[in-house]
């Protein structure tokens, strides 16, 4: 489809919402009269006190009007809103987030709660002005409820480390990440889990010179436990040696993956102080398993958790992911059953997402894809069993445009993962592809990337330490070093 744009500054907001109903779409800037006819075209043209909307489709026309506005934002809201009315009529479909594309509805939520002092007036805007459905305004709430008190008790100087190995054994064919293959990656792996131990010491120097109080520490990946025993362990060490555990709420590593987490590792992780962990079997199918790509087994899945389970770390989440190649309703339902029946203290249910760089994108894997909605309904078995959602977000082309939402049993919510998806506390990261996030007192949120690649991570570490230095200024610019 084509978009005509006049007179209008921005194409981000109608691009993102027309994105929702169709892939295809190509957006210019300029006249209608400029433009081929008999194609399938939205224009959207600001005259006087008015911006004309006029969508061509398969040979029906539709057409609304927004007032114009000199704040761009709003007039763009109700742009979107003629839009999103026009839409449902011409695609025959309505979403269940209506037009709302943000990652962070939650985040959201609570802005609006600050602004109008109470949540009521805030669920009419979600259902009237942003036509999002009863049922997902009450998974909002709730969680915006369920975290109120753990956001309002952060402070300006609470930061969580976030440590990254981006290596896994083979690449799921719905993955986009920046992880590498780590059958062939031996030497690469060396180098890094040296830099990486570095950076975590000269973090902890960091941390300690802009006056920060670290509250988790989140190991994450790729999969951590894709490298050896002995380099995980080196990793863990050092984070121990570096940082006071004691003083820590919560400490996650991802073992997400039953092919390299071995009983040997799941020792290590125990041992260095960590007290959660994830481990995913995404779904209790062994064909679909396959499909996707995952080189084990259901059977090792339930081995790896058992394991796990034995050892006694105090949280264990298991991800599942509805609407994956070859499953179906019934299979998914079986798979959350399944989790709930081991006792999973969080099971995060996420919504397949189509990442243009995943192999089943990039391979034109013709894949036809259960009703995911459906899929989510059975998320109701999670609360008949004393599950609560706790945190929440969306992504770009997910299926149905729908969620991904972490479930926990009573007082097993991941802090850090609330923290982390609602950017309400700092976040430092180490290693290739982490981005630290240092928020200030008032909410403003500065962003330092370090590298996205393992090999440029390596190559040019020296870079990766400089702007390390940047935290401690920014700190400063926030006002956290004046005494
Ligand atoms: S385990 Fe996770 S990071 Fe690794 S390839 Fe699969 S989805 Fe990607």
């Amino acid at each position: 489809m084509l978009i005509v744009l006049n007179n209008l500054k921005s194409h981000y907001e109608i691009e993102q919402l027309t994105r929702m109903f169709t892939k295809e779409l190509t957006v210019v800037y300029g006249t209608r009269e400029q433009q081929a006819e008999n194609q399938d075209m939205l224009y959207v043209n600001r005259q006087g006190e008015d911006v004309f909307a006029e969508l061509s489709l398969n040979g029906k026309v539709y057409a609304g009007t927004a007032k114009a506005d000199e704040d761009e934002d709003k007039m763009m809201l109700d742009v979107c809103a003629v839009l999103y009315k026009m839409y449902t009529q011409a695609f025959d479909k309505k979403l269940a987030w209506g037009m709302l594309t943000g990652v962070r509805p939650v985040r959201l939520m609570r802005n609006l709660c600050k602004k109008y002092g109470d949540i009521e007036p805030v669920k009419d805007i979600f259902k009237n002005r942003y036509f999002v459905t009863d049922e997902k305004i009450k998974l909002c709430s709730d969680i915006y409820k369920l975290q109120k008190n753990i956001t309002d008790s952060c402070q300006p100087n609470d930061y969580s480390l976030y440590i990254s190995v981006p290596f896994c054994p083979t690449r799921c064919s719905y993955c986009s990440f920046v992880s590498v293959g780590s059958t062939n990656a031996s030497k690469l792996m060396e180098q890094y889990v040296e830099k990486l131990c570095e950076e975590i010491k000269y973090t902890a120097q960091t941390a300690k010179e802009a006056k920060l109080n670290l509250k988790t520490i989140y190991i994450g990946g790729g999969t951590p436990t894709a490298v050896s025993a002995e380099q995980l362990r080196r990793i863990m060490q050092t984070v121990k040696d570096n940082f006071d555990l004691s003083a820590i709420k919560e400490y996650t590593v991802e073992a997400g993956r039953p092919d390299c987490t071995t009983k040997e590792k799941l020792q290590i992780i125990k041992e260095l102080g960590a007290d959660r962990v994830s481990i995913n079997p995404q779904t209790f199918s062994d064909e679909v398993l396959k499909a996707i790509g995952r080189r084990h087994t259901h059977a090792d899945f339930v081995e790896c958790y058992e394991t796990a389970k034995e050892m006694g770390f105090k949280s264990i989440n298991t991800d599942l992911i509805a609407g994956l190649p070859l499953d179906t309703v019934e299979g998914f339902e079986k798979s959350l059953k399944g989790c709930i029946e081991l006792g999973a203290e969080n099971i995060t249910v996420h919504t397949l997402t189509l990442k243009r760089a995943s192999n089943i994108v990039t391979g034109n894997q013709n894949n036809s894809y259960a009703d995911v909605e459906q899929m989510l309904a059975k998320n109701a078995l999670l609360a008949e069993n004393g599950y609560v959602p706790y945190y929440m977000y969306r992504q770009k082309a997910t299926l149905q445009s729908l969620e991904n939402v972490g479930f926990s049993q009573p007082c097993h919510e991941s802090l850090y993962n609330i923290y982390i998806m609602e950017e309400i506390q700092t976040i430092i990261s180490c290693g290739a592809g982490g981005v630290t996030k240092v928020v200030g007192p008032n909410g403003e949120l500065k962003r330092i990337y370090n590298y996205k690649y393992p090999t440029e991570y390596v190559k040019d570490f020296d870079t990766i330490l400089k702007r390390k230095d940047e935290v401690t200024e920014v700190c400063r610019q926030f006002g956290f070093l004046n005494d």
